[in-house]
């Protein structure tokens, strides 16, 4: 499980989003990455600066790697 640092409740991993958020106040530069649960990241847009990543689908995808 993740805490998201927003709103502190706890969250499976996958499903946390990593956003970027500034060292200082209004800053515009990513100083630290931190992790946020999907309503936060829907809800408190100004809360950081940007997206860095986002959870995986959870779909099968069908790449190179071949079953035996
Ligand atoms: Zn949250």
């Amino acid at each position: 499980m993740t805490i998201c640092s927003n709103c502190l409740d706890e969250f499976p991993d996958k499903e946390m989003y990593i956003v970027g958020k500034p060292m200082m106040w209004e800053s515009d530069e990513v100083g630290y990455y931190t992790p946020f649960c999907k309503d936060c990241t829907m809800k408190d847009k100004e809360a950081y600066i940007k997206i860095i990543k986002e959870p995986q689908p959870p779909k099968k995808r069908k790449t190179t790697k071949k079953k035996k």
